[in-house]
């Protein structure tokens, strides 16, 4: 069955964010404190990269009253993220201090079963978003409002400097933008933007592996998009240097927030132009030419080779899947 790119799009996760985030009063201090003062409002919290959670009748949930999660410990960001149908939301990055590493009383536990405590209510669960999000443990809008959070308070935790003249600047504008009061500069989030990229040739697709990736698992190549660089070009130039392909004809299809920390996936299908590869090991362990029933095996987990694709939160395992439909129609 043909996908359509609209389907592409509703299937990616930390996308389709529903806040409206009520831009026009981000210069209103008092409206800001009022939102937050509104006993409908409600706050997602986060220490140290990890999620604050309560049990809930319907599972895990993240939200918590803002009356009850600002005690909950020294805060280092409180932000404005929206407002949806329930009330005004908002995110809380608290102090690392907050929060401490709990050590099994078992000696024998292994390492990676330690995790975080809020020192406060030691009984609420902290995990970290991408364990959320390939577990399912909330709905797509959540984990999308998360996302949001995430991105935008690290973007606090590390940039409590002026990068102009280096004096601390100060949380504004419901945390839109940070202002240096030494020099006036003013600071805003950024989003850094990546290319990812399905490259065709006919009935192939190109697929590479980094080293890094689980055992067998192929995807499509990505790299950062540079200062002065089009979408166009940053996929041309990562398809050549990484496999040595010159790529032709360039799609857009669809993108992702991607809140480690804070990127932008932009996902496009290329055209090559050329089919001999030229590998850049220094970039990727391996890169080949994969059919279109290879790449719909990988997908589906059956691959005679035990190779496979990425997992359905990354927009490779999307842009994979949607030309496997296309081409198969
Ligand atoms: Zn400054």
């Amino acid at each position: 069955v043909t996908q359509t790119v609209r389907e592409l799009s509703a299937d990616l996760c930390y996308a389709g964010n529903p806040l409206d985030r009520l831009a026009e009063l981000r210069d209103d201090a008092a409206a800001i404190a009022a939102l937050a003062a509104d006993p409908t409002a409600r706050c997602l919290v986060l220490v140290r990269d990890q999620v604050v959670l309560r049990e809930s009748a319907g599972g895990l949930d993240p939200w918590f009253p803002v009356a009850v999660a600002r005690p909950f410990g020294a805060e280092r960001a409180f932000v404005l993220l929206g407002r949806d149908a329930s009330g005004p939301c908002f995110g809380l990055l608290l102090e690392d201090a907050a929060a401490v590493v709990h050590e099994p009383a078992d000696e024998g536990a292994m390492i990676d079963q330690r995790r975080m405590l809020l020192i406060k209510d030691p009984d609420l669960t902290l995990l970290d978003l991408r364990g959320i999000a390939v577990r399912k443990l909330l709905g797509r809008e959540t984990v999308a409002i998360l996302s949001q959070a995430k991105s935008l308070l690290h973007w606090h935790n590390r940039h409590g400097f002026c990068a102009n003249c280096g004096a601390p600047t100060r949380l504004c504008a419901g945390g839109w933008r940070r202002d240096c009061e030494a020099c006036r500069a003013q600071h805003f989030p950024r989003t850094d933007p990546v290319v990812i990229m399905l490259v065709t040739d006919g009935d192939r697709c190109l697929l590479g592996r980094q080293a890094r990736f689980g055992k067998g698992m192929y995807s499509a190549l990505a790299g950062f998009l540079e200062p002065g660089e089009t979408v166009e070009d940053a996929v041309r130039r990562e398809v050549r240097e990484e496999a040595g392909i010159q790529v032709g004809r360039v799609t857009y299809l669809a993108s992702q927030p991607w809140p480690f920390p804070s990127s932008l996936m932009i996902g496009c299908l290329g055209e090559a132009l050329s089919t001999q590869i030229v590998l850049d090991q220094t970039e990727l362990e391996d890169a080949r030419w994969f059919s279109r029933a290879e790449a719909e095996s990988m997908l589906a987990g059956t691959h005679a080779g035990g190779l496979g694709a990425p997992q359905p939160i990354a927009i490779a395992h999307h842009l994979l899947r949607y030309w496997v439909s296309i081409t198969a129609a």
